[in-house]
């Protein structure tokens, strides 16, 4: 008679159980590092304590117009949104000059960067974007199967310091890339490059290979020389353009984005998309904040100005900060960094640590309002002290 076989340990259903039978891509995917867990610091602090300058929000809010269609959509809770969102589209052709066919909606433009790795990139091809490049970049390309092919940023001495290389990135496009991220401006650095850069890049990558502009903070670039890839969207056919109405829009909560590109690869990505991803009243509260220009131009201008208030209070007290054309600077504070970001913490002033993005010793800071960061610089002396 033969031994019955040994019982096999009771396996634990743990993460690592379930990710070993994940597709190879999600095996080693790392999820996406919101920063601090606001919820629960706003019920510690209360609020009305914190100085929140983690996230890019915009601390103005949206127009009110985009409260009042939020009101007057209500009644229809109960129906599906427009699958198509076509007075949204419509109305964002109008803004950008472009067909309605051009323009996809997606929840958040994180979801639209996360479906165009999905969409255009797989096992045995690469992406490519630069060290330093927004998150959702390297998620988006694991969670496609695809490879990241990481071009290292230009150095911290650069007039640019961490920005974009685009000759190397450029160079670093081969026979297997089929998708190149590239954020302008950048988040976390709030580095960017102008029109000429972008046109000299551009015409090095083939038209073979979708070029992906994230311009989540185009609205509030305010350098003469900068400009948006929806300028030379004509010259260049494989160009798509990501925005959102989550910065100069304040509109965060609502979770809207959208992407410019031609039609033909609006119609390919379409195939993806999750049939009501926009809610309605997101539709209804983003097509009035189009129509509000005047908010729009007040609170990018309110953020210029804060913008080059904080980074010279920030500079005149010894640190080094970036240059930014967002609604955030990039500050060295050094070896003391986690130090410093804990101290700021305990006071209700929440920050974003770099460490995830490998800028250990350096801090993200949102501008904010007047009133937030003055709070900021405020609780920064005592904790530099
Ligand atoms: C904030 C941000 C986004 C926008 O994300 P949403 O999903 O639209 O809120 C996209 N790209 C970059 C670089 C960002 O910083």
């Amino acid at each position: 008679m033969s031994q019955p076989a040994p019982l096999a340990a009771a396996p634990a259903f743990d993460e690592a159980w379930f990710a070993a039978r994940a597709q190879p891509g999600v095996q080693r995917l790392k999820a996406y590092d919101p920063g601090h867990d606001l919820v629960a610091l706003r019920r510690q602090y209360g609020e009305a304590h914190l100085v929140e300058l983690g996230s890019n929000e915009n601390p103005y809010g949206p127009s009110p117009a985009a409260r009042a269609a939020i009101l007057d959509s209500l009644h229809a809770l109960h129906r599906y949104p427009d699958p198509l969102g076509g007075d949204l589209k419509r109305a964002l052709a109008r803004t950008h000059g472009v067909e309605v066919g051009q323009i996809l909606l997606g929840n958040g433009s994180h979801e639209l960067l996360m479906q165009l790795g999905q969409v255009f990139a797989g096992p045995g091809e690469e992406v490519v974007f630069s060290r330093y490049g927004f998150a959702v970049f390297a998620l988006s390309t694991q969670a496609a199967g695809a490879r990241m092919r990481i071009v290292e940023a230009l150095p911290r001495e650069a007039a640019m310091p961490c920005g974009h290389d685009l000759d190397a990135i450029a160079a670093a496009v081969g026979a297997d890339t089929k998708l190149v991220y590239v954020a302008n401006p950048n988040n976390p650095t709030g580095t960017w490059f102008g029109r000429d850069a972008l046109v000299a890049f551009l015409d090095k990558i083939p038209a073979h290979v979708i070029v992906v502009m994230d311009e989540a903070y185009a609205e509030m670039a305010d350098a003469p020389d900068y400009a948006s890839a929806l300028s030379v969207l004509d010259r260049y056919p494989n160009v798509a353009v990501t925005r959102t109405f989550s910065k100069a829009y304040g509109l965060a909560g609502l979770r809207v984005g959208y992407l410019i590109a031609q039609p033909g690869l609006i119609a390919v990505m379409d195939r993806l998309r999750e049939s009501f991803n926009v809610n309605g009243p997101a539709l209804a509260a983003c097509e009035a904040a189009l129509g509000d220009e005047d908010h729009l131009r007040w609170a990018c201008a309110r953020n210029a100005e804060q913008r080059s208030a904080l980074a010279e209070a920030l500079a005149r007290r010894g640190l080094r900060v970036f240059p930014s054309q967002t609604n955030f600077v990039l500050v060295e504070f050094g070896a003391r960094t986690p130090q410093v970001e804990a101290a700021l913490v305990a006071r209700g002033v929440i920050l974003r640590p770099m460490g995830g993005y490998g800028l250990a010793d350096c801090i993200r800071i949102s501008v904010g309002s007047a009133d937030e960061n003055r709070r900021l610089l405020a609780a920064l002396d005592e904790v530099l002290a």
